[in-house]
């Protein structure tokens, strides 16, 4: 019998970037009015993307629209921020974990901070793929436009992105979202649409590496012993395969004896099946929720992370006080929380509520934390920031 060897998840998570007035919002309404000319999507206009919103994503007022279009090949969401700070918490938080990004970047100004920004922002919260449409280009010089593009190339290297591979789309979204069929208009559209189709790879279900699980549940079954619950985040688990219960600072050795899908037991369950597993000789009461299951020997435990967090302004609910190298509060991700140290970049003195950059973490114990993910620290129940993990450090 032959095995698939990947799941394709036709859907991707995308949204535009870039400096303020550059034309992500008329590229996004431009997008939708093209691909609804074709069929297949509904037009939103302008209006309705630039009056995003506003919505609560633990704990931090973000504005956002969230525009879904499909394409021949794949649906797509995607984001469009109206201010730059909105963009920052969004990233940071990982309120739309983009899986590629369309950065925006006007002719007639060429790359501005806030590109640089977004670009710098992008690398480190982990979006792999970025294109660059270069817009406003009915209102300069052909030569300008190169220039740009020379820049942007370089800017991608700089990075850490493939400035020579990068595909770069010149056009007018403006003129696009005018219905104007000459090259820089709507089929400029169509070709940045083409060009992410194959560009950005399906997202693919990891079922290649080690498995890996976090617990949701755990429950006893008399007689039969412990049972923890999850859906599998990547790989394959086979029924009698030794295991890794991990987080808390434990690291608890043991055998999967059963695995159960909707109540019947499978010889194996792979990337996004929820599952019920049957742990041989482990006590209920050294499972944890949040807690990751994991194949022998296939991961490293640590409590040492570098991260990158934004503190939400007082306005937005933060503190009122600066923070300072060993702050110390409790860090909420998934499904757990523990305690957790905060130290500053040494070149740093201090952050101000509203400001964001990147730090130092030390948990309590030793947990299983990957690039990418999601956290909050709370004090006294509020949320006075939320970050993303970028590094694991031993
Ligand atoms: P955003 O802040 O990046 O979302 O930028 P907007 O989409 O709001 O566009 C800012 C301004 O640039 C608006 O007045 C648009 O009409 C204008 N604009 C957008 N695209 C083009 C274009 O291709 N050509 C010209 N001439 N103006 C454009
Ligand atoms: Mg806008």
């Amino acid at each position: 019998k032959k095995k698939p060897k990947s799941l394709e998840k036709k859907h991707c998570n995308i949204g535009t970037i870039g400096h303020v007035d550059h034309g992500k919002t008329t590229l996004t309404a431009a997008i939708t009015k093209v691909l609804s000319k074709d069929g297949s999507s509904k037009y939103v206009s302008y209006d309705e993307i630039d009056k995003a919103p506003e919505e609560k994503a633990r704990g931090i007022t973000i504005n956002a629209a969230h525009v879904g279009y499909r394409t021949k090949n794949r649906h797509y969401a995607h984001t469009d921020c109206p201010g730059h700070a909105d963009y920052i918490r969004n990233m940071i938080s990982g309120a739309s974990q983009m899986d590629a990004a369309i950065l925006v970047v006007a002719a007639n100004d060429g790359p501005m901070p806030q590109t640089r920004e977004h670009l710098l922002l992008a690398k480190q919260v982990g979006i792999k793929y970025i294109l660059v449409y270069i817009n406003k280009v009915d209102l300069v010089e052909n030569d300008i436009v190169e220039l740009v593009e020379i820049e942007m190339r370089e800017m991608l290297s700089d990075f850490g992105y493939n400035g020579t591979t990068t595909p770069m789309i010149l056009g007018s979204a403006l003129k696009a979202l005018n219905d104007d069929e000459s090259e820089i208009g709507a089929p400029s559209i169509r070709k940045l649409l083409d060009t992410i189709d194959n560009y950005v790879p399906p997202i693919i279900r990891d079922l290649e590496s080690p498995f890996l699980m976090p617990i949701d549940n755990s429950f006893t079954v008399p007689g039969r012993g412990t049972v923890v619950v999850g859906t599998i985040k990547r790989g394959i688990m086979k029924k009698n395969d030794e295991a890794e219960l991990m987080g808390f600072g434990f690291n608890i050795k043991t055998t999967l004896s059963d695995i159960q899908i909707f109540r019947s037991s499978v010889l194996e369950a792979m990337a996004g099946d929820n599952v019920g597993v049957l742990l041989r000789g482990t006590k209920i009461r050294s499972v944890e929720t949040g807690m990751l299951l994991c194949a022998a020997k296939s991961i490293t435990m640590s409590n040492h992370y570098k991260a990158k967090i934004y503190f939400l302004a007082r306005s937005e609910g933060g503190r009122k006080k600066p923070i300072f190298s060993k702050y110390s509060q409790q860090m909420f991700s998934g499904t757990w929380n523990i305690a957790c140290r905060i130290d500053l970049e040494p070149s740093m003195e201090m952050m101000m509520p509203g400001d964001h950059g990147d730090v130092y973490l030390t948990l309590l114990e030793g947990m299983v934390m990957t690039e990418g993910q999601p956290f909050t620290i709370r004090e006294n129940n509020v949320t006075v920031a939320t970050g993303i993990v970028t590094e694991t450090l031993q």
